[in-house]
């Protein structure tokens, strides 16, 4: 199964109509946020395929259309924070958002509050592999995990609960965003575990095998 994993830029060839021509064969889109609503809307209706997202902490809690149209994700797609939802076979659980670095705003959590979000989802997660006998395939976020392509400033530092889910749930890949790559020999992709976490900014195409069950 061919996967499209997009964050935080918007591609211009990607939302353009070279994106069918590059990208007919995707079967599913995954998004880490930070994006608008318009874009990943365009994405999936033109590839025709599902779309599971989580929301980054730049996103709008309500996005304005141009047409005076509200709203507070992208048609057509599934929010997937603190949920584990199955597409096309693959097991996906998601969580949004970035660590807390104003008292307000949406979409920012402390690490304690991130922990509960990560204890709040486990036994979805360990029903799940109960009942396939399989890790969790895709932990799709925003943040990076603490110390994994994270920053060390107040608002790119990862999440230390998201290693405790890897140690324990063991999923196949981290997708995250949120920190921006300009530099080219950044390393975006590391192995933790038993799992391959990958800062998908702004986008890759991913090739994963799913079992049929
Ligand atoms: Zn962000």
């Amino acid at each position: 199964m061919k996967l499209l994993a997009v964050t935080d830029k918007v591609v211009e060839f990607i939302y353009s109509p070279s994106l069918v021509e590059k990208f007919s064969d995707v079967d599913l889109v995954l998004s880490c946020g930070d994006l608008p609503y318009y874009y990943l809307e365009y994405i999936i209706s033109m590839l025709n395929v599902p779309l599971l997202y989580v929301h980054g902490n730049h996103d709008p809690p309500v996005e304005h259309s141009w047409s005076g149209l509200q709203s507070t994700g992208p048609s057509g797609g599934v929010n997937v924070h603190g949920r584990l939802v199955r597409e096309k076979g693959l097991s996906v659980a998601g969580l949004e958002g970035s660590i807390r670095y104003k008292p307000q705003g949406c979409y920012q959590y402390t690490n304690l509050e991130m922990w509960s979000q990560v204890l709040r989802m486990s036994p979805a997660l360990l029903f799940n592999r109960l009942i396939t006998g399989r890790p969790l395939d895709i932990l799709l976020a925003h943040s990076p995990p603490y110390g994994i392509h994270n920053g060390r400033d107040r608002t790119h530092v990862g999440f230390k609960s998201f290693l405790w889910l890897m140690r324990w749930f063991k999923p196949r890949y981290l997708l995250h965003g949120h920190r921006h790559v300009y530099n080219p020999l950044e390393i975006t992709e590391t192995q933790y575990e038993q799992t391959t976490v990958i800062n998908v900014y702004p986008y890759k195409i991913l090739e994963i095998d799913v079992e049929s069950k």
